[in-house]
């Protein structure tokens, strides 16, 4: 756990953070209500959050209902995660204009400035799988300067979870569900309404965090807050909607290429990419360029891509994956397996979001399970 001491702030003084990180010029971006999901955009008060909203999530699942108090995190997670700000779906990477003489004049199409944001209210996945990204584009040698100019002016506010998702499993990733010390971030909140009472116990991880903190009007929290908050992570944790023994998946998936599971989830899977977009730790894109009518103007764009699509894969003579299993195999072996030996940790924060917005409810967890039963050497899946 981060070791600052923490301090205590009422639910009536929330919006004095955000205030905080406004002042700072911040532009704040944390969850709000749209199209019955919850979606992380910018926010200017505390009652543009999910106040009094909790989601529903299964396989192929996932509704908003009503909770019976006001809790602003009273949620798990969304289909959207936090790389669409640091990784976007689209990015202009290079522009081109005919000069005078009949030539193209190239220019960096990703020239403006990044917006300074303020991210309330990360999860411990979350923040996990944001260093995950941070070894994917900048710990591999060429840093990705995109990402880099994104990521290194934003703020991170985590929150320690005191509900879990239906298809949660991050205990087994050993990835939350508290915000801790093991993922940097500036500051870290737990939620707690007890009765009558409802606040947020705080902590700084940064400087920076701290300067914020001595801005707000927060108290000394007593043993009690600090006991009822570590109480709601631990229910959370206790209450997770899937778990899969992360124990050997790396061999396990490596071992069993020619499994005829991989037929058997083939048959369902539609190769849609769902799972890949709403994946925090997906990175793959493609490269597109395109010209105006003239011909005196083009652009070189960079979009979101996935292993799913038969495109992805193109050589001359056609895809390299052609079939629907080669895709998902590629996919889970990626994640849980070879990712170890790119980016030296596993691919998955056991979110869930690849299991809650698969249309046909595909499960990577009951996936591995499936291989683990047909393999005596690794032992069987826990029960959530
Ligand atoms: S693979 Fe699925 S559970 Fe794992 S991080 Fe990606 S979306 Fe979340
Ligand atoms: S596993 Fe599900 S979400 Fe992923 S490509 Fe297949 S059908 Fe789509």
């Amino acid at each position: 756990m981060t070791t600052d001491p923490p301090v205590l702030l009422l639910r009536e003084d929330f919006d004095a953070l955000i205030g905080a990180l406004e002042r700072r010029g911040y532009a704040v971006v944390g969850p709000t209500v749209r199209d019955g999901t919850i979606v992380y955009d910018e926010i200017s008060r505390s009652d543009e959050m999910p106040v009094g909203w909790t989601d529903e999530q299964d396989g192929g699942h996932y509704r908003l209902k009503r909770r019976d108090d006001a809790a602003l995190f009273g949620y798990a997670v969304g289909p959207q995660s936090w790389k669409q700000f640091l990784h976007p779906s689209q990015l202009r990477l290079v522009k081109a204009d005919r000069d005078e003489k009949g030539g193209m004049a190239f220019s960096d199409g990703d020239d403006g400035e990044p917006a300074r944001y303020a991210f309330l209210g990360m999860r411990s996945c979350e923040l996990h799988a944001m260093t995950i990204q941070d070894r994917v584009f900048l710990g591999s040698g060429a840093a990705d300067s995109h990402y880099e100019r994104r990521r290194r002016r934003i703020f991170s506010i985590g929150v320690s979870c005191g509900v879990a998702g239906g298809t949660c499993f991050c205990v087994s990733m050993e990835t939350g569900p508290a915000v801790t010390d093991r993922t940097p971030h500036d500051l870290a909140l737990t939620e707690v309404i007890d009765g009558d009472r409802h606040f947020f116990l705080l902590t700084a991880g940064s400087d920076e965090g701290r300067e914020v903190l001595a801005e707000l009007p927060v108290t000394m929290a007593s043993e009690d807050d600090r006991a009822a908050a570590a109480e709601r992570v631990d229910r959370a944790a206790a209450s997770m909607g899937r778990a899969m023994s992360a124990d050997g998946v790396r061999e396990l998936l490596r071992e069993n290429f020619d499994h005829p599971r991989w037929e058997d989830v083939a048959q369902r899977c539609l190769t849609c990419a769902n799972c890949t977009m709403v994946c925090p730790t997906c990175f793959c894109t493609t490269v597109e360029d395109v010209t105006d009518l003239t011909g005196d103007h083009a652009e070189r764009w960079r979009r979101w891509d996935s292993c799913f699509t038969m495109d992805f894969t193109w050589m001359p003579g056609g895809g390299a994956r052609q079939s629907a299993k080669s895709r998902y195999r590629q996919w889970l072996t990626h994640k849980l397996s070879t990712w170890h030996d790119q980016f030296d940790s596993s691919g998955c924060v056991g979110c869930g979001r690849c299991i809650t917005w698969c249309p046909v409810g595909i499960d990577l967890t009951e996936e591995v399970a499936a291989f683990r039963e047909s393999d005596p050497q690794n032992p069987k899946s826990p029960a959530p």
